[in-house]
């Protein structure tokens, strides 16, 4: 095969929408997966996208068998179910889709605007030439034979398995290995209810420690009778099994008496800040390859996508400029940071919180409103964390003896904040990025510590 302008590994949500982005300005694209073409958009997910992800990046609403429900909102849930906190509104409006038709049509749009697919194409590693990403080692699945397809520019979007990430020279300047602990580990069940669920208009998510340690339960409504249900764990020392957390905890409620399985898998979602740095000569990485997800709820569908649409344009801009070098595609961090990342590392702040405070201390918050409905709902748009400690909630903590919970809350809204600031500040150039990189792990430090 001739040289491509642009090579993306990966058919899933960030490989589509970067490859239909270079296509469109005429670039020459070429997109592969190692599954069939009519498996792409299999994927283990909760399905749930928001609308605005469809508004910011002018895709067109799921419809007829893509959509299998309109979701108004989320009901968050205490860790002993005793308080709800019940959100809706404009950002919280959302679509559960049929992942599969959904990933069908984002393959096809790919497709339409040029770039060539090449099915059953394994990428086994990166091709190095004088210090860039020159291209991918690729093997077909279908006869075993090994070739190399060359490019200019390297689109590694192959969600959490990152082949090419992972394999990149240390050189390059990103960081080849994500710390496990960040990641979640998931299992989730499409379920067929008896009955249809109370309220199918809301999300559930269920806050525990205890039943799903640094991550959360969930039970996502879909058509009909059908939900989405899982269990997603910090893969920290120690992590239990999501699926027996999922069985003992959550199936075990009257609501899954007489359901059957539709579906089931298991997979990992990296639910944390955005790698500090996703590009280098010749290569960028979008979607789960660079973490681009959403650290309080594991949302990676939307995030995936503007990355995929960012790293195109970007690509566009330094070919014009005969720049594909690591400052050449520089902006592309930038741009990621400024329109979702400097939300995504505030929300780790948030993320790390929530592992360090235990069910009891997470009980009381939601009890004593400590933090609003509305502040929830305006953090998760990536406000700043407002919070609500009165007199009276100071005399309750005390009471309590929680009062030092309550200075470990307003350090968590400063740092939330400092962080913000930190990331929409993401250098405009290499050169500042070292300096970037190490006030930014000193805050991520001090809010894990
Ligand atoms: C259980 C679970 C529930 C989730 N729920 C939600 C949710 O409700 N809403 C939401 O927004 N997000 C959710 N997410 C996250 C979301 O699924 C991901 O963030 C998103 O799909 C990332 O898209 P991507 O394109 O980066 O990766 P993927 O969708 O994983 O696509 C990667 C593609 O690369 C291909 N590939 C991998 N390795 C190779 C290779 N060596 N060679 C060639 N091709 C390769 C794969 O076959 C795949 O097609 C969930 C994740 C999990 C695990």
């Amino acid at each position: 095969m001739k040289k491509s302008d642009v090579v993306v590994v990966g058919a899933g949500t960030a490989g589509c929408l970067a490859a239909k982005t270079v296509a469109d300005a005429g670039l020459k694209v070429c997109l592969f997966d190692r599954k069939e073409r009519k498996n792409v958009g299999e994927k283990v997910c909760g399905d749930a996208v928001g609308k605005h992800h469809f508004d910011n990046l002018g895709l067109d609403y799921p419809s007829g068998d893509e959509l299998e429900r309109t979701i108004l909102g989320a009901k968050i849930f205490s860790p002993n179910t005793e308080s709800v906190f019940s959100i809706k509104g404009e950002g919280l409006n959302a679509f559960s889709v049929n992942r599969y038709l959904f990933g069908q049509r984002l393959l096809r749009n790919a497709i339409d605007a040029g770039s060539t697919f090449f099915e059953s194409t394994q990428a086994l590693e990166p091709a190095m030439k004088n210090g860039f990403v020159a291209g991918v080692s690729v093997r077909d699945l279908k006869t075993g034979s090994k070739t190399v397809l060359h490019s200019q520019v390297v689109v590694d979007a192959s969600g959490f398995s990152a082949v090419i990430r992972k394999k990149l020279p240390p050189k390059i300047g990103v960081d080849t290995d994500v710390d496990k602990r960040d990641v979640e580990l998931c299992y989730r069940e499409i379920r067929e209810l008896k009955e249809q669920i109370d309220d199918a208009d809301f999300c559930e998510i269920y806050l525990s420690q205890t039943v799903a340690p640094g991550g959360y339960c969930w039970i996502f409504p879909k058509n009909e009778k059908n939900v989405n249900v899982g269990v997603g764990v910090a893969m920290r020392e120690g992590f239990p099994n999501p699926k027996k957390q999922l069985y003992n905890n959550v199936l075990s409620k009257p609501l899954f008496d007489g359901s059957k399985i539709v579906g089931s898998g298991t997979w990992y979602d990296p639910a944390r800040r955005p790698l500090d740095c996703m590009t280098g000569n010749g290569v960028v990485m979008v979607g789960d390859s660079a973490c681009q997800v959403n650290p309080i709820h594991g949302g990676g569908i939307g995030p995936s996508m503007m990355g995929g649409a960012l790293a195109g344009k970007t690509i566009i801009e330094a070919m014009e400029k005969g720049d594909v070098s690591r400052e050449g595609l520089w902006l592309y961090n930038a741009r990621y940071m400024q329109s979702y990342g400097a939300k995504q590392a505030g929300l780790d702040v948030l993320r790390l919180l929530l592992q360090k405070v235990g069910d009891d201390s997470l009980n009381y918050v939601m009890k004593y409103r400590l933090i609003t409905q509305e502040d929830v709902l305006k953090t998760s748009m990536g406000e700043d964390l407002r919070l609500n400690i009165t007199e009276t909630t100071r005399r309750v903590f005390r009471g309590l003896r929680k009062l030092s919970f309550l200075r470990e809350l307003r350090h968590a809204a400063s740092l939330l904040k400092r962080v913000k600031v930190l990331y929409s500040n993401y250098p405009t150039s290499p050169k500042d990025f070292d300096e970037w990189r190490r006030k930014a792990r000193d805050l991520i430090e001090e809010a894990s510590g």
